[in-house]
């Protein structure tokens, strides 16, 4: 058999993806026939493909490498743990060091009493647990009817039973049977799409107040638990009315209603602090992360859970784990990710270098013809492509389709940055330079010109 490497020539490699891989939210008959990019190798934020051509990721892979790619030191941490403890679980009565070291780290520097780590091995995992978990929580309480856990609208918890049932996007629930019971979905605050004539504000008031017409109609003693991600990103970078969270804080409270927030994009400094929790001046009882816990070096992830239910969770058998639950490797990995991103001072880079200069290039964005709006919150941005800025219009074309001609308009001027349906996402790793975010702006422009043209060439404009 030929040694796969990347040394074989990229059709050679697009014909042995097409016969033998699988692509996650793929079809995968239009990709084999075109052929997949073969990413080859990637240094800092570019990315190299197998024909050397060097791309911009403006979304940090898949929001995760926050650190940026190919570093030594995390080189060294992995192999360092290999040799040590190359795995051990922690089920029947045994722990680890990079297990305790990290679960200690998080419970510094998540806020509030989170000072409890359950680990998974990704952000799906890890939902499955808090779903579980808050279920326990009331049925341990004795009160076992209080099963219902309320999300959200076009929200993403990950794509396991659990947490593709938790979100709430039509495209996975129409397959496999989603949602499992017991789980509702109230309106996402997505003022730019849905909020019409109102204010922004009176919007993200009236979306949380759903909050509450949902727990009145099921009866309180009948919810367990709310989750939302602080700001939605799968879901197009929805960045929520600032009237949005104190609202939904106050009925949580008002309830007694469990509050997760999903920080598996937002957490590690996405938004200019540690979690999204303390942008937002959110109190959760648990949050999920994952993504930027390793940077992306390894498959990691977990649920930080607040005294109140780790105290109950604790005080029975929680029949819950995984195999790679706190993975001495991925640990490992992940505390030498947190030291970089501490005593490197990414964090401060973010506040007071790379946000501020981000944020005044992309909302420049909402003056091109093509842009209805451009947010940005921290190091993750959105902009909407529409025909008509005045009244926010849709185009006339299936929802997508102009999203997909400036993702493709992107990738052609070696810059990755994502749509969702008719909006444009990036999410570029924190350490990204002035000079970087540039060259992205440079490219996103360029894209967007080009998109415009072939949507006026389509009469779609
Ligand atoms: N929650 C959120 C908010 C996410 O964005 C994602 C992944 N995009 C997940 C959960 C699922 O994480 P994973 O893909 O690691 O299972």
């Amino acid at each position: 058999m030929t040694t796969i490497t990347n040394h074989l020539p990229t059709a050679e490699l697009q014909r042995l993806d097409a016969a033998h891989h699988m692509h996650p939210f793929t079809t995968g008959d239009a990709l084999n026939k075109k052929g997949a990019r073969v990413i080859t190798k990637a240094r800092g934020v570019f990315l190299t493909d197998s024909e050397g051509i060097e791309i911009l990721d403006g979304m940090a892979g898949l929001w995760c490498v926050n650190i940026g790619y190919g570093r030594e030191e995390m080189a060294e941490a992995a192999a360092r743990q290999i040799r040590e403890l190359t795995y051990y679980n922690t089920f029947f009565q045994t722990t680890h060091v990079p297990a305790i070291a990290l679960a200690a780290k998080l419970a510094e520097l998540a806020p509030g009493d989170l000072n409890h780590v359950f680990f998974a091995g990704s952000g799906s995992e890890a939902n499955d647990t808090n779903l579980r978990m808050v279920r326990t929580y009331w049925a341990q309480k004795g009160q076992p009817e209080r099963n219902i856990v309320i999300a959200r609208k076009n929200g993403y918890h990950g794509s396991t039973m659990g947490g593709g049932s938790l979100g709430g996007m039509a495209p996975i629930h129409s397959q496999g049977g989603l949602p499992i019971p017991n789980i509702h979905h109230i309106g996402q605050p997505h003022w730019y799409a849905e909020g019409g004539d109102m204010s922004p504000e009176e919007f993200g008031l009236q979306r949380a107040q759903e909050l509450e017409a949902a727990i009145l109609e099921f009866g309180p003693e009948r919810v367990a638990a709310f989750i939302g991600e602080a700001v939605q990103g799968a879901g197009g970078v929805i960045i929520p009315p600032s009237t949005y969270w104190p609202e939904i804080q106050r009925i949580c409270k008002k309830y007694d209603i469990l509050l997760i927030v999903d920080e598996v994009i937002t957490g590690f400094g996405r938004t200019g602090n540690w979690f999204a929790c303390e942008t937002f001046g959110i109190e959760p009882d648990i949050i999920t992360v994952a993504k930027g816990l390793s940077s992306g070096y390894q498959p990691i992830g977990g649920s930080i859970v607040g005294d109140k239910v780790a105290a109950v969770i604790n005080a029975c058998e929680f029949n819950h784990g995984y195999t790679y639950s706190g993975h001495p490797v991925a640990a490992a990995v992940a505390l030498e990710n947190l030291r970089i991103l501490e005593e490197e001072k990414v964090l401060d880079h973010v506040r007071e270098v790379a946000a501020p200069y981000l944020k005044a290039k992309w909302e420049a964005l909402a003056d091109h013809p093509l842009v209805g709006e451009a947010k940005i919150c921290g190091m993750m941005g959105s902009i909407a492509l529409t025909p008509d800025k005045a009244s926010r219009a849709k185009f006339a074309s299936e929802e997508g389709t102009v999203g997909l001609i400036c993702r493709e308009r992107c990738f052609a001027n070696s810059l990755v940055m994502r749509h969702v349906g008719d909006r444009m996402i990036i999410s570029p790793p924190l350490v990204i330079t002035p000079a970087e975010i540039d060259i992205l702006i440079e490219r996103a422009t360029k894209s967007l010109d080009e998109c415009l043209a072939a949507v006026k060439e389509r009469g779609l404009y």
